[in-house]
């Protein structure tokens, strides 16, 4: 089936963008754990990361299959998209939850680039994925609230203007329901920096700018509170089924790069005197990987279409997640495995973009409660935890 035509422009512009950053460019990124501010910087002049964001606020208003579609081919094109795709899908959560007046004051800024909404504090030491224990809390003072407790896993903090924090506003044992209480507040990091909010890097195995963040008596004004205090809980979790399609369709991409450079090298390759990729013991693999990616790549576009008509995509974009991570990350140990031991010298990319696509069969959700919300809430299974 043949591509939409707009589809297909936006496909050929991301790769005309991403030619100007080849693997020399995130070889040296991932060397030095330094930010791709450049890379991240014609991204945004070239107004993919505003794909989201109404036009009315200087976006491109365009639906979830086309974000869906740069994430993929920026992935594809062997760059990493986790420097940036927060930008994209944050915003979310203002655009459906803000007051008009917290719209016009961030969205436009949002759109240009000149402000960065990149940063997402969810996830804590203590509670991990048991996300409705978190112990951060924030407690209104006046015209204020003032936020003490600690975030971890906190990515592109450092190169952000704005966090959208989580918080509990209400003592757990002070709610109806343990998804209440909890609150979602968009902090200018601007203006707390060194004020209460102090921020420690976490090298990682791969180059992914994420952080710890501790808050101390960080005072932030009541205007910050997005929508209705108490109901962050329920804010966020809509805003999860954008992020998780457009993550799976990144790993897609990664799929389609491991795919296509192990391909090219098995039938480069010459080893007792004929092409690696002659050996049915290496090609199947690689056709095995290929047909994994396009059923994986089958359900992100469906995810993305239920999405886009309005409806409720969390069994779609739970398994587009699922699939897709796992396709990936199916497809990095198969490269591996083709180039046999140039998989692991770093010219080649591939150890690189190995050592990238392992983060998504755990962040920002793991299989395990993929596979728990499928059993749940769609086969009726009894809750598990
Ligand atoms: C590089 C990186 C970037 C990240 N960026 C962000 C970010 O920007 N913002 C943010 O808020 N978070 C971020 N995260 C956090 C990420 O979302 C979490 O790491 C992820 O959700 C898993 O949570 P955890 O690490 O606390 O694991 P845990 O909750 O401790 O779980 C550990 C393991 O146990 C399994 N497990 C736990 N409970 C159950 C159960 N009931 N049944 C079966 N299995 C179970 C999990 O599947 C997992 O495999 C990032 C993480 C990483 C590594």
């Amino acid at each position: 089936m043949s591509e939409r035509e707009d589809l297909h422009d936006i496909r050929r512009a991301v790769q005309a963008l991403c030619a100007d950053f080849p693997g020399e460019y995130w070889r040296e990124k991932d060397r030095e754990r330094a930010y791709p501010g450049d890379f991240v910087d014609a991204l945004t002049r070239a107004g993919f990361l505003a794909a989201l964001i109404p036009e009315e606020f200087g976006g491109s208003g365009l639906k979830l299959d086309a974000a869906a579609v740069i994430m993929e081919e920026i992935q594809a094109s062997g760059c990493n998209g986790a420097s940036a795709h927060a930008q994209m899908y944050i915003m979310n959560t203002l655009l459906r939850y803000g007051s008009a007046g917290q719209k016009a004051q961030y969205l436009p800024g949002i759109a240009s680039g000149e402000l960065r909404l990149q940063a997402f504090g969810v996830s804590e030491p203590t509670s991990g994925t048991d996300t409705l224990s978190l112990r951060t809390v924030a407690v209104r003072d006046g015209d204020s609230y003032v936020v003490n407790g600690q975030k971890i896993w906190t990515s592109r903090v450092e190169h952000s203007d704005l966090m959208l924090l989580l918080a509990r506003t209400t003592p757990r044992d002070q709610v109806k329901s343990k998804t209440e209480g909890l609150s979602i507040f968009l902090v200018d990091l601007r203006e707390v920096q060194g004020k209460g909010l102090t921020i420690k890097l976490i090298r990682t195995m791969m180059n992914h700018s994420t952080t710890e963040v501790f808050f101390d008596d960080m005072r932030i004004p009541a205007s910050s509170l997005i929508g209705e205090e108490g109901k962050g809980f329920r804010y966020i979790l809509s805003g999860m089924n954008a992020e998780r399609i457009l993550i799976a369709a990144e790993c897609v991409g990664d799929a389609k790069w491991f795919i296509q450079k192990a391909t090219v090298y098995a039938k480069d390759r010459s080893v007792f005197s004929r092409p690696i990729g002659q050996n049915q013991g290496v090609q199947f693999p690689i056709a095995r990987c290929y047909a994994q990616m396009r059923a994986a790549e089958l359900m992100v576009h469906h995810a993305a279409r239920v999405y886009d008509e309005g409806g409720n995509p969390g069994e779609e974009a739970n398994m587009a997640k699922l699939l897709a991570s796992e396709a990936s990350w199916a497809a990095a140990d198969m490269c591996v495995q083709t180039h046999g031991g140039f998989g692991f010298a770093e010219e080649y990319d591939v150890e690189r973009k190995f050592r990238e696509a392992r983060l998504y069969t755990v962040a920002p959700i793991s299989t395990n409660l993929i596979l728990s919300y499928l059993a749940e809430h769609v086969l009726g299974l009894p809750r598990s935890y």
